[in-house]
């Protein structure tokens, strides 16, 4: 094969979009997904530590009225922990195969980009482990440009049929109001970046909740997302943390009806990936059990199970705190300054919180609900005493 080395000695193909991943590496597919649980579940048999998210700012040009870190916002930066003893964290985890970095918007600052966002990218090329980079994408192209030959999955956010939706939703819990005229080229700005890095071969995925504003219109939201380029569409219900914890919450039927249409009118050739829906294997309501066998058999459409504190820990890079989720309503469970990542992960998976919906079908491929989807739908049901349907 003719190619190139990159600047980590990776051949790439001499005809390879700029963006592509390296030669020799598995796509990322329906078949594929190192995040979802279920794999490391069958392949250890039990839970294992083979994800880590990093927080790895607080600051953001956004304040989505959905936020579930948006509390945790600020307006300035404190001192990140060396990077030196993260890799050394990272070098621990026995199982490792992705990290995500989220925060906040990770490209706000073009220090962020420079000092921890690209030496953390090349750290997982050059391990061999799958990266993702969570961004609202409203920022100039170059800081994606710069960070896109070392990424695995640009994931975004949108739940927008236009720009009017875009300042309603994304700029709600701004102390100062912000001028429709200055978000609608912050909104044209999202999609053209969104369109050129996966024009330019990168995996963007785009994520949409369903909420309240989004059940009745998530199909056109699918439309816009296709017209990007995204090789991936992922849905979630809204999770009721932080700022979205007054919104509104739909019913099941809203959620299920939701779904329907999306499968429905969806583009076949994009993957869809459903993530903690409130519909198991298990529900005896004949709806629900028939939408979860059509999910099932559905082509490019898969059901990721949760991976927050099955397979995955998050990480604040700035006091080394170490949580089963960024969201912010379960405390810390250790530190990276004192303790090894597996050895707070083995902590957690005996914590009784997990063990309340530590569940698993291996036949339905489930392993249990998501803690707040559980609380916010299933308050009185123990999952541990349910089995899948056939
Ligand atoms: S693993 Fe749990 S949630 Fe999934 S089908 Fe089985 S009992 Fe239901």
């Amino acid at each position: 094969m003719t190619g190139v080395f990159d600047m980590q000695g990776f051949t790439i193909p001499a005809s390879a979009a700029p963006f592509a991943p390296p030669a020799g590496w598995r796509a990322l597919s329906p078949e594929y997904d190192p995040w979802d649980p279920i794999r490391s579940l069958q392949q250890y048999g039990r839970h294992e530590l083979t994800s880590v998210e990093l927080t790895v700012t607080h600051l953001c040009n956004m304040r989505c009225e959905h936020c579930a870190v948006g509390d945790s916002l600020t307006m300035t930066e404190a001192p990140h922990i060396p990077l030196d003893l993260l890799f050394r964290r990272l070098d621990e985890v026995e199982h490792l195969e992705t990290i995500s970095l989220t925060g906040g918007e990770p490209t706000l600052r073009e220090e962020t980009v420079r000092n921890i966002l690209l030496p953390i990218l090349k750290y997982a090329r050059a391990r061999g482990v799958r990266s993702q980079l969570n961004s609202n994408v409203t920022l100039d192209y170059e800081r994606y440009e710069r960070i896109a030959p070392f990424l695995d999955v640009m994931h975004i956010s949108f739940n927008y049929t236009e720009a009017e939706d875009f300042h309603r939703v994304g700029f709600a819990r701004s102390g100062n109001k912000i001028r429709y005229e200055a978000v609608e080229k912050l909104y044209e700005r999202m999609m053209d970046n969104a369109r050129k890095l996966s024009e330019g071969g990168l995996f963007v995925s785009a994520e949409s909740m369903i909420n309240f504003r989004t059940h009745g219109k998530i199909a056109l939201i699918h439309r816009l997302i296709d017209e990007m380029g995204c090789k991936r569409h992922e849905v979630h219900p809204m999770y009721p943390s932080s700022f979205a914890s007054d919104l509104p919450v739909i019913s099941r039927d809203q959620m299920r009806e939701a779904v329907t249409s999306l499968l429905n009118e969806r583009n076949p050739d994009i993957w869809m990936l459903f993530g903690t829906l409130p519909f198991f294997a298990c529900s005896e309501n004949p709806e629900e059990h028939r939408l979860v066998k059509r999910l099932a058999a559905e082509t490019n459409v898969t059901v990721r199970n949760d991976p927050d504190g099955r397979n995955r820990v998050n990480v604040n890079i700035f006091s080394g705190d170490v949580y089963v989720t960024d969201f912010a309503a379960i405390p810390s469970f250790g530190n990276v300054k004192d303790e090894k990542l597996d050895d707070v992960f083995a902590r957690w998976r005996e914590h009784p919180m997990q063990q309340a919906v530590n569940c698993h079908c291996p036949g339905a491929g489930c392993c249990g609900p998501n803690l707040l989807v559980s609380d916010m739908y299933y308050r009185d049901t123990d999952f541990r005493n349910r089995r899948a349907l056939p």
